[in-house]
């Protein structure tokens, strides 16, 4: 996307995915501190009831499936999925985008893989990173150690990851979240270097 664009009303998106437990929320509150390109955070849309501690319009937009529908139809949503099977939806509103261009930041999108990649088809040029835990294989004995799961969930949450691996390669860059501190100056480093290439062309 050119800078013309991104100053005529459309900003530079970021997306953010990951398994859970690869450590994306203290992510994403770090870049929002530390980025070197000021960075807004695309609040989504979603179906889930509200967990306490929520507040909506800072979390999540809270719909009610009617809502949810209303607005999809009406293609306020730039991509939308029911996530994981749960039944719930969630989706990115296009008015996002908007707010984020109008106050001069990149759009900072966190969305489930096949978020990400309903981005990508329509923002070829978006800067998309997948964050993973070192391996398939430590995010098992993690979970295994804090014992909360039942066979059968973690075997179902380990496929997801594996599946999600999979899909990896279809973003631009990977970022293994071995250490915090490094996974977000690597980031911090894309970004840089994104911004760079953009003032350049
Ligand atoms: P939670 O209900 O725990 O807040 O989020 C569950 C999942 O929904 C996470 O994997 C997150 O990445 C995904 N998610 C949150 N917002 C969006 C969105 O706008 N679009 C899509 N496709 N997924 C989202």
């Amino acid at each position: 996307m050119s800078t013309e664009e991104s100053s005529g009303g459309r900003s530079q998106i970021v997306v953010l995915s990951g398994p859970s437990g690869s450590g994306k929320s203290t992510i994403v509150q770090r870049l929002l501190r530390e980025s070197p390109v000021r960075l807004s955070m695309s609040i989504s849309a979603t179906t889930r009831p509200r967990r306490e501690g929520e507040v909506d319009g800072r979390d999540y937009y809270f719909l009610t499936p009617g809502e949810f529908e209303e607005r999809r139809k009406r293609g306020d949503f730039l991509e939308c999925a029911e996530v994981h099977k749960t039944g719930y939806w969630y989706g990115t509103l296009r008015s996002e985008l908007h707010r984020a261009a109008t106050e001069n930041c990149w759009a900072l999108l966190e969305v489930d893989v096949e978020g990400a990649l309903n981005v990508i088809r329509d923002y070829p040029d978006a800067l998309t990173i997948f964050l993973e835990t070192p391996s398939v294989e430590v995010y098992e004995q993690r979970l295994r150690a804090r014992g909360t799961e039942s066979e059968e969930v973690l075997q179902r949450r380990l496929q997801t990851a594996r599946n999600e691996l999979e899909l990896a390669d279809r973003y631009r860059y990977r970022v293994v979240n071995d250490d915090l501190d490094r996974a977000v100056e690597e980031i911090c480093g894309i970004i840089a270097q994104t911004e760079a290439k953009l003032n350049a062309g």
